[in-house]
């Protein structure tokens, strides 16, 4: 077993591209990998402002940042983006899919637009940025000083793509979507030296989801559903991503990691069934 005994930071050198990274579980991702030595593109659709704060907030802990703003459903977009982040600094390294929304109804109510805007942006924005990324680490290789692959695919999906969710069947779908598009792209990218995997984060206290814990009642509901008895952070996404985009997970690839509070262990069984 070798250890990494030096103080270098985990991914020096490494460029990452976070998506939808102006707010919530991207802010906190991006943030945490730069900490980790990586610089950071601040993807965003609309939210410029809160973009540069991320940006800022990274460059003032003396890192390094830039935010492009691109519509992930969107290939020209996504095609710039990817083509400016290689122009600005030379590759890429880390890709974590995070852009993600919810347009909620009942099935019955759902309209067209509402299930194909939630799978254009939940489950075709990280097919094209995967692909973007995957054909920039191929034509690169394996640079051995920077990682021991040619780039990691982190894709953020939920707890919701083995929970079915009434109410949200657009979401769920994309969210299950997601789980066999990565378990079959790293099935795929193994073999040329590439890393896919995905966080399925639990119930986490960002802008997507306020109404489930901004009240203590709606709070007390939710915990219900929570064996560890608390309510997620950003943070707690963001360490397990830096683990992941790492080598110390280097042997890790196509699995799902649930970083829920034990949200996926039947908590309705808890007291027998
Ligand atoms: P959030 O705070 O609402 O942030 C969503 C981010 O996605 C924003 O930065 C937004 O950018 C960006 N975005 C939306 N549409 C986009 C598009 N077309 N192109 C590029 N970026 C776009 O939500 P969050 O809770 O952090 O969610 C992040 C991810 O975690 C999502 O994939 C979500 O499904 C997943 N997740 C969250 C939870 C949770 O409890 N919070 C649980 C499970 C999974 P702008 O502001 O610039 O539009």
């Amino acid at each position: 077993m070798t250890l990494n005994n030096t103080c270098e930071p985990i991914l020096k050198g490494q460029r990452a591209l976070v998506t939808g990274a102006s707010s919530g579980i991207g802010s906190a991702i991006a943030k945490a990998l730069a900490m980790a030595g990586a610089k950071v593109v601040i993807n965003y659709a609309g939210g410029a402002d809160r973009a540069q704060a991320v940006v800022e907030a990274i460059q003032a802990g003396g890192g390094e940042a830039m935010a492009i703003r691109a519509d992930v459903s969107r290939e020209d977009e996504v095609e710039a983006m990817f083509a400016q982040t290689i122009a600005t600094w030379g590759s890429i390294d880390i890709l974590i899919n995070n852009a993600g929304l919810q347009k909620d109804a009942p099935l019955v109510e759902m309209s067209l637009a509402e299930w194909q805007k939630v799978l254009d942006i939940n489950l075709t924005g990280q097919f094209l940025c995967s692909r973007a990324a995957a054909r920039e680490f191929l034509q690169r290789g394996v640079v051995p000083e920077l990682s021991n692959v040619a780039g990691k695919i982190i894709c953020i999906s939920s707890v919701h793509d083995i929970i079915p969710w009434a109410g949200h069947v657009n979401y769920a779908t994309s969210k299950g979507g997601v789980s066999m598009m990565m378990k079959t792209m790293a099935q795929e990218l193994a073999p040329r030296r590439i890393r896919v995997n995905a966080i399925s984060p639990g119930a986490i206290k960002t802008p997507i989801n306020t109404a489930a814990w901004m009240t203590p009642e709606a709070e007390a509901e939710l915990l219900k559903l929570i064996p560890a008895r608390r309510v997620g952070e950003p943070d707690d996404i963001a360490r397990a991503t830096v683990w992941l985009a790492s080598d110390d997970s280097d042997y890790v690839t196509g699995v799902t990691l649930y970083v829920d509070g034990g949200m996926t262990l039947y908590p309705g069984f808890d007291q027998g069934g």
